[in-house]
């Protein structure tokens, strides 16, 4: 069907479009027209191009014809999923009313609006990743910040300080979408997330807030939740359920409880380091080669999420560390038992969601059942176990028998797509449906049964049951018994040797045939929403389950990969320091075709900073991350790549490591590193570990060498964080005689006959030299420039021992360009020297070293 095609501005049907497009004028509004949703006007350009569709014109308005483009009905769902991924939001407006009995337009409503941050149907989102909804609130006196995971009822507030905190929870939360305040001016802390909401100020307002969530958790006030005390947070939380509930038109009994977040119950990774130590996304952006590429072996899709949720906030309980470790270690034997039972359990979580927002799939409740089917078998496998640390865990797990028996009872196995299309609830269940059934099958002996008892009753033999399709069902007598009909028999035809009759019970036999398909239909879509019903109050312990159920898939791979991979369990210490023995890169372990060289890591009170130096691709950025990552590990309760690791409190972990240039933001490499750097400065403690890995390259080698020195006497002496300080300034390796706490280590390399071999070997000391020569010639740098740059070697060297004995302080000389030593020559002569003074001996000096300078420059 489609009636598009006299379209006109002030049909009805336009009309009616047009009221409901007003009502949500910023996003597309799919019109569904038959088996079509349609898109008009600005609405149908805009969809067209997004969706690559084509773009039709119809009917007229104004004098101009109506741009309109449509999807089929079917695949609408590719199509959302294509508009959300690019941040786009979707009210689908369905046809309400029946066609073929209403004059006029059929009633149609808004059912409910696709937006990136509120979906929950599995063909919208990366099972793997987390998918969050989230609102800012700012005041002069800070931030408020709520976040939703709408497919787990995750509700988390937070109250970042200043802007510099709120822009690192954004990143690190990465919203899919943000809504935010119309009076917020900075769009520059908000320009990078995917997708963004402008909402009316009074939709934070507080009191509504308070309102909203008293409401939605049934509870008198908030003191519960420990949010009273958070009105900045409680704004950002009052809009966002708000919105969600608009957006999902159902109400949402999953979310029941709002928690606010602690920064210094984490340990907070910023968006940097996050980047930088390769966690879920590698420099480049893909996921090979990262942290969880190594580390997630996980058997369900809940458990990906929530080790990725770790992996990206550490946290700094030890009691929770203590108690996932003994799980770890508890596991480490039951993990080839325990993954297939969890592998069925699949992703409770999310089809948890469906039920609780009422949009449950038959396969949902299929899934559902399967995974409930897994706990008994998932209980006494660990109850054997005797650990007191797995109880709490296995009590939230539970069995729910009943909950299960009742899906076994009422789905078929692997059932179809859709309740619309009938076939979900299982035979059995209910009589009347069962009947029904039967009746649309013709497999039921009624009419056997009926034609039995009339034969008894009438006493006559050729009585017979039959049905065509012209007559429908009838009652046959032979021509010459016919005077004996019952008198309740209604002749309905005659044949030469027949006489048809029908009667009332056949009628209604007939009718209940002709309606139990549709009958049948609709009572198992009204026995599935009763299946809903019945299923909800067990919502709130099915979700605490699915949380166990994940943190059990989590603990048990990493007890998989902890045997696998040869970690040991670290010892989380409350003394400060980090003492590692034989430590590895998790990552570059499991990529390289060599082996990997483990090194030893002392850092504590008194060896506070380590001045790494060595040449290129000795190996200082990987020994630098891999001590991140060790942490990092053990801060999420993992076994780690040493053989001894002793962990002392850590409350940040900051790195200044590569120079990628952040080209799309407009910032230059030497732009991104000071502000970095900045960063570090000012946020880092005594208690954070601090990576810094080159700093200074990117502008001119005084400058640098500059900045580099001051960030490191800084880190040493005023902040004293734990700090790695590689560097390629030789110079920076004076400092620990200057500054105590600081120390030299240096990454091994071996030179011979020219070449150069990688020892990867961390020892204590400064290297002895730099090795540029070498590795540029590893490189495949041509001989012939190699040689040349040998030879301006030794005439840099020379020159600057020269220098030396002239009397000119040549300890940063000899690292530089012939032009930057002239520069520096002349300014040094211009700042220091006096021509007019009594030493005119040292006038001459730096003269003949000038003129040395110059000589040898334009030669
Ligand atoms: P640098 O930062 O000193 O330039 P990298 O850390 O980038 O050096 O290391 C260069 C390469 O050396 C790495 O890509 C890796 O292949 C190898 N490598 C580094 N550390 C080790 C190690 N401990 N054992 C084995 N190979 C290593």
């Amino acid at each position: 069907m489609n009636d598009t095609k006299n379209l006109n501005a002030h049909t009805p049907m336009m009309q009616q479009y047009l009221k409901l497009k007003a009502q949500h004028p910023e996003i597309l509004l799919f019109y569904r027209m038959g088996d079509f949703y349609e898109l008009f006007y600005d609405d149908a350009k805009r969809a067209a191009h997004l969706m690559d569709i084509s773009l039709t014109k119809r009917g007229v308005s104004a004098g101009q014809p109506i741009p309109m483009a449509g999807i089929p009905y079917h695949a609408v769902e590719n199509y959302l999923a294509k508009l959300v991924a690019l941040g786009e939001s979707v009210a689908i407006c369905e046809q309400i009313g029946d066609p073929t009995s209403t004059k006029g337009p059929v009633e149609r409503r808004v059912v409910r609006i696709v937006t990136p941050g509120t979906i929950s149907d599995e063909a919208l989102l990366n099972e793997r990743q987390d998918n969050l909804l989230a609102a800012i609130w700012l005041s002069p006196h800070g931030f408020g910040y709520a976040t939703l995971d709408i497919t787990s009822g995750r509700f988390l507030v937070s109250e970042p300080a200043d802007r510099s905190a709120m822009a690192e929870e954004l990143r690190r939360t990465n919203p899919a979408e943000l809504l935010y305040p119309e009076i917020l001016e900075d769009i520059a802390l908000i320009e990078h997330c995917r997708s963004r909401r402008r909402r009316p100020i009074w939709e934070f307002d507080l009191d509504t807030a308070r309102q909203q969530l008293t409401l939605q958790f049934g509870t008198r006030d908030l003191t519960g939740f420990g949010i009273e005390k958070a009105p900045l947070a409680l704004r950002a939380a009052g809009c966002l359920l708000q919105y969600t509930k608009d957006t999902q038109r159902t109400s949402l009994p999953h979310i029941h409880t709002v928690s606010l977040e602690h920064q210094q119950d984490n340990i907070i990774l910023d968006a940097t380091t996050q980047r930088n130590l390769e966690l879920t996304q590698n420099i480049s952006g893909g996921g090979e080669k990262t942290l969880a590429n190594i580390l997630d072996r996980t058997v369900t899709p809940m458990g990906s999420r929530m080790l990725k949720r770790w992996l990206h906030m550490p946290t700094r309980n030890i009691i929770t560390l203590t108690y996932r470790q003994e799980i770890i270690r508890t596991l480490q034997d039951q993990v080839k038992d325990l993954q297939p039972l969890l592998r069925k359990v699949g992703d409770l979580e999310r089809v948890l969601a469906r039920l609780a927002l009422r949009s449950a799939r038959p396969r949902d409740l299929w899934r559902m059942r399967h995974s409930l089917a897994q706990l008994p078998a998932i209980q006494t496998l660990l109850n054997n176990k005797s650990n007191t640390y797995l109880l709490p865990l296995l009590k939230q797990v539970g069995e729910f028998e009943a909950v299960h028996d009742l899906l076994a009872r009422a789905i078929i196995e692997s059932p179809p797509l859709l309740i619309r299309d009938g076939g979900v609830i299982a035979p059995g269940y209910h009589t009347t449906l069962d009947e029904w059934r039967d009746l649309t099958a013709g497999a039921t002996d009624y009419l056997d049964r009926l034609e039995l008892r009339e034969r008894e009753k009438t006493g006559l033999e050729t009585l017979k049951i039959g049905f065509n399709t012209v007559q429908g069902y009838f009652i046959q007598l032979n021509r010459n018994q016919s005077h004996l009909a019952p008198i309740h028999y209604v002749r309905r035809q005659t044949l030469k040797h027949v006489e048809r009759y029908i009667f009332p019970e056949l009628k209604e036999y007939e009718n209940n045939v002709l309606t139990s398909k549709s009958k049948a239909l609709s009572l198992e879509k009204t026995l599935y929403d009763e299946l809903l019903n019945m299923l909800l109050p067990h919502l709130v312990a099915l979700q605490q389950s699915a949380t166990a159920l994940a943190e059990l898939d989590v603990l048990c791979n990493l007890a998989e990969r902890a045997e696998t991979l040869n970690y040991i369990c670290p010892t989380i210490d409350s003394q400060p320091g980090i003492h590692i023995i034989g430590g590895r890169h998790p990552v570059v372990e499991q990529v390289l075709h060599e082996p990997f060289i483990a090194n030893p890591l002392i850092l504590s009170e008194e060896r506070r900073m380590l001045i790494i130096t060595g040449p290129n691709m000795g190996g200082k950025s990987t020994y630098m991350r891999q001590i991140a990552l060790i942490v990092l590990l053990a801060y999420i309760g993992s076994f780690v790549p040493a053989k001894k690791a002793v962990i002392g409190p850590i409350d940040r972990i900051f790195t200044r490591i590569g120079a990628a240039d952040d080209l799309a933001s407009g910032h230059s490499t030497f732009m991104v590193e000071m502000t970095e750097t900045a960063n570090i400065l000012r946020n880092a403690t005594r208690q954070s570990l601090v990576l810094m890995d080159e700093i200074g390259r990117g502008t001119s080698t005084y400058d640098g060498l500059a900045l580099a020195w001051a960030c490191a006497e800084n880190l040493a002496s005023r902040i004293k964080a734990m700090t790695l300080f590689a560097t390629h300034y030789i110079e920076l390796t004076t400092l620990p005689k200057k500054i105590k706490g600081v120390f030299n280590i240096h990454l091994d390399a071996l030179e011979h006959r020219g070449t150069i071999a990688f020892m990867h070997s961390v020892q204590e000391g400064a290297a002895s030299k730099s090795y540029g020569l070498s590795v540029a010639e590893l490189a495949g740098v041509p001989t012939e420039v190699i040689n040349r740059a040998r030879q301006k070697l030794r005439e840099l060297e020379s020159f600057s021992t020269k220098a030396t004995q002239g009397g000119v302080d040549d300890s940063q000389l000899s690292l530089l360009h012939p032009e930057e030593q002239t520069a520096s020559l002349v300014k040094d002569a211009s700042h220091n020297l006096d021509p007019d003074s009594r030493w005119q001996r040292k006038v001459l000096k730096w003269l003949y070293s000038l003129k040395k300078c110059f000589d040898t420059k334009l030669r």
